[in-house]
């Protein structure tokens, strides 16, 4: 068979070796970044909560000596959180009460979505994931027969979505099994993986991925999540390349985040870094009120003001749909 990804080039280490060398000590982070130890404390504490962890190429995306750099703020523990306060639930998307079949959520019509992994090769301190009980629903492994018993009983079912944590932390292996075993249900149609591994580790994106992305019968959409134009270097734009060489059709979707790109200038500036990569904006998420990061939170009413704007400053297919996820609704729910 002709792979289409015949651009295909050799990244200086496998993925899962840097992802292995991920950085996950603060003081290292602190020191390669000549940032001020005083904010060492407070991120030894919060980490303690939810670990750091962040890839030797996304760190070098970042700013040395300014701790205000958007990129570094969405993966520095900060002292806000561990501090108590009774805003921010631990599960504000009422994903626990969705679930079907442990680790398998169905609340919208005709897609299905597999919290398949809870690893991801970073973590966003704002992430509403941080508490969700990963080890006792995994969908791909011992729940896998009900599952895939779930997903050929419901054939209203076309389209089915691998998520996580990040199921791009899968091995292509694995991946690859899961996916054919799916292809045996007629009904299925579209293969959906939310992933931020292709932006914060992007050499998860070789030869394997395209070769198993390319050769199945699903149509393939990746949703990225990039939060902003600065986390697009030139090694992730030729990871994006080799994805859209192998086929999939590549949205992105944003969380708006105080701090990281809670500016009309700073979300303009990404939906055209995006496009200019073939990639189009998806979604802008409302940040979820979860317990710990809710220094993230932007007001509803000033992002409402920034959607706005942009939209007197873009073409309207670069406009991302301002969403929030609201327990018990049909659908996200634009704001
Ligand atoms: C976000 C989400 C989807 C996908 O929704 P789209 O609007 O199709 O992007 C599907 N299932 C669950 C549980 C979700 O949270
Ligand atoms: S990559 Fe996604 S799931 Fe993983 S920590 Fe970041 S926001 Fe959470």
């Amino acid at each position: 068979m002709i792979s289409k990804t015949a651009q295909s080039w050799q990244h200086p280490v496998s993925w899962q070796t840097a992802l292995a060398q991920a950085i996950r000590d603060p003081a290292e982070l602190l020191q390669r970044l000549s940032l001020p130890l005083d904010l060492l404390p407070a991120a030894q504490a919060a980490a303690r909560l939810f670990p750091l962890r962040v890839p030797h190429s996304y760190l070098q995306r970042i700013q040395p000596g300014d701790p205000d750099d958007p990129l570094l703020r969405q993966v520095l523990p900060l002292a806000e959180e561990c501090a108590l306060t009774d805003e921010g639930v631990a599960d504000p998307v009422g994903d626990l009460n969705a679930m079907a079949s442990p680790g398998l959520l169905h609340k919208y019509h005709g897609r299905a979505l597999l919290v398949t992994t809870g690893a991801c090769a970073i973590h966003c301190r704002y992430c509403f994931r941080r508490h969700f009980p990963y080890a006792s629903s995994n969908p791909l492994h011992q729940h896998r027969e009900a599952t895939l018993a779930y997903l050929r009983e419901h054939t209203q079912l076309n389209e089915l979505i691998l998520s996580g944590g990040d199921p791009l932390s899968l091995p292509d292996s694995q991946l690859a099994a899961w996916v054919r075993e799916c292809e045996s249900l007629p009904h299925l149609q579209i293969l959906r993986l939310h992933t931020r591994l292709p932006v914060v580790l992007p050499e998860r994106v070789d030869d394997a991925l395209c070769q198993w992305l390319s050769a199945t019968r699903f149509r393939t959409v990746i949703v990225l999540h990039i939060n902003h134009p600065r986390e697009i270097d030139t090694t992730v734009g030729r990871a994006i390349q080799a994805l859209r060489d192998s086929g999939v059709t590549l949205l992105n979707q944003s969380v708006l985040l105080r701090g990281v790109n809670d500016s009309v200038a700073t979300l303009a500036e990404l939906s055209q870094t995006l496009f200019a990569h073939g990639v189009l904006p998806y979604y802008l998420h409302q940040f979820d009120p979860v317990q710990g990061a809710m220094h993230f939170a932007v007001p509803l009413g000033e992002g409402q003001a920034m959607v706005a704007a942009l939209r007197t400053r873009l073409p309207g297919y670069l406009v991302p749909k301002y969403v929030q996820e609201i327990p018990g609704m049909a659908a996200k729910y634009p704001v």
